[in-house]
């Protein structure tokens, strides 16, 4: 596997969309004016940039950061154990969800894998996840022995297939754990009455999704459980951090123990119980926590700038055949867009191949990326069935038989040849970027055919 994919979303950072820290948040400042003529002319093929600026860049932070890092350096109260930033950020994280409860932690994966430590769940059971997602949905399945079922994707809306995920279950599914992904919500209608029907608990992996909304109330608090990701290349960034949300009072707290080496928040001793049985040490910083105040506090408006700008993209895509942007389901109420999914047919670019359209793009100076690839089929995942502890608890046999469950032919059709991403930053500059990005589409698929060579 390269590691590009292993990476998934982090590859951004790595691929060139985060430049150098910047305090302020603007747009670009010098362009090309686009006039037909010797402006049609392909970047590839010689012509002018498309988009010959910057976009803004990624993270973006002020006084209040470095006053917050500042105050908690000196006051020598560096863990949550010491100080009190991190309660505060969990006081107005779950304020900002609408919901009752939420725990810090240390990223993403630790909020997944904390849950379903609470859980119990371990060899014999099942989880239920999308195979259209970061591997870390998988990882944390698989550090608990249990065994990850990857299910289909629904093409149009880049999701889990809801019907799918249905037929999925057996008698050895102990969770079922949907992503909302890119930020927008998966058919959570559909997943929560399937759920309920079959007696599962479900937990959100909104770590792509911070502040998405279905039906009015926010992801991540359908299910017993949601967990988010502050890792750098999210909306909300404190180089890596995670939280997890609930509206479950003894849900959380045996939360809080996990992640706390199996101890309770207000004294040293264990919490009796089964679920106090195993612990880990999942605990944020406060620095990362001060950072998460003075972030948090920017969000809002950050999210509604990417809104406002894709929502127009939209409209200038919707005008190109052959490019077409994730569709939401009808019970998305917000979207926090962390990524901009659409999918390309190579047909109405006289058959250049996705990979070529991605340098011709590149060539315009819009980074664009394939995103992930059939997670079911990576030597990283295939290799699950020869490890020996799985083999000593299904068998030869049975790892052979769940090898072979994962057939997820939509999202081979959707990640061999057709899915595309622009990264959330893009999206924090002005209406003007988009009609330039959406220049670069049309002056690439007009000379499509040249290019194609
Ligand atoms: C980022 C991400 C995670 C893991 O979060 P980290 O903070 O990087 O550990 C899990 N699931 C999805 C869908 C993600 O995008």
């Amino acid at each position: 596997m390269k590691r590009r994919q292993f990476l998934g979303v982090a590859a951004i950072a790595g691929t060139g969309l985060a430049m150098a820290p910047t305090k302020v948040m603007g747009g670009i400042s010098s362009f090309t004016p686009m006039v037909s003529g010797e402006n049609d002319k392909p970047a590839l093929l010689g012509g002018p940039k498309a988009f010959p600026g910057q976009f803004p860049s990624w993270p973006f932070y002020d006084g209040q950061e470095e006053q917050a890092l500042l105050d908690v350096l000196k006051s020598g109260k560096w863990g949550r154990l010491d100080g009190s930033v991190t309660p505060q950020f969990e006081e107005e994280y779950a304020r900002m969800m609408g919901l009752k409860h939420s725990l810090a932690v240390a990223n993403g994966t630790t909020a997944l894998y904390t849950m379903l430590g609470v859980f119990g769940v371990g060899p014999g059971d099942e989880v239920i996840i999308p195979v259209y997602t970061f591997v870390a949905t998988y990882n944390v399945v698989v550090l608990n022995y249990a065994l990850p079922i990857l299910v289909d994707t629904d093409i149009e809306t880049f999701q889990i297939d809801p019907q799918k995920m249905e037929q999925a279950i057996t008698p050895a599914t102990k969770v079922l754990m949907p992503v909302h992904m890119g930020g927008l919500p998966a058919n959570l209608d559909r997943i929560m009455a399937t759920a309920q029907k079959n007696n599962l608990p479900v937990i959100e992996d909104a770590c792509q999704a911070a502040g998405s909304a279905w039906r009015g109330k926010t992801v991540g608090s359908y299910g017993i459980g949601g967990a988010f990701s502050f890792q750098s290349t999210k909306n909300l960034n404190s180089g890596e951090g995670g939280a997890i949300v609930s509206n479950d009072e003894a849900f959380i707290n045996d939360c809080y123990a996990f992640h706390n080496q199996g101890k309770g928040p207000s004294s040293a001793s264990f919490v009796p119980g089964e679920k106090g049985t195993r612990g880990s040490n999942g605990r944020m910083t406060e620095f990362q926590a001060g950072i998460l105040r003075s972030q948090l506090s920017r969000l809002q408006a950050q999210d509604k700038r990417r809104k406002r700008n894709i929502e127009y993209l939209n409209g200038l895509f919707g005008e190109i055949p052959g490019i077409t942007p994730a569709k939401l389901y009808d019970g998305v109420t917000n979207v926090s867009y962390h990524l901009y999914m659409f999918r390309y047919d190579k047909s109405h670019f006289a058959g250049m191949s996705r990979q070529r359209f991605i340098q011709a793009m590149g060539a315009e100076g819009i980074n664009t990326w394939s995103g992930y690839g059939r997670l079911n089929r990576e030597a990283y995942v295939a290799g699950l069935q020869q490890n020996k502890h799985y083999l000593k608890i299904y068998g030869e046999k049975g790892m052979k038989e769940w090898f072979e469950r994962n057939q997820c032919p939509q999202n081979d059709i959707l990640t061999d040849e057709q899915s595309l991403w622009f990264g959330q930053t893009m999206f924090l500059g002005s209406t003007r970027d988009m009609d330039l990005i959406a220049e670069a589409v049309r002056k690439i698929q007009k000379n499509a055919a040249q290019l194609k060579n």
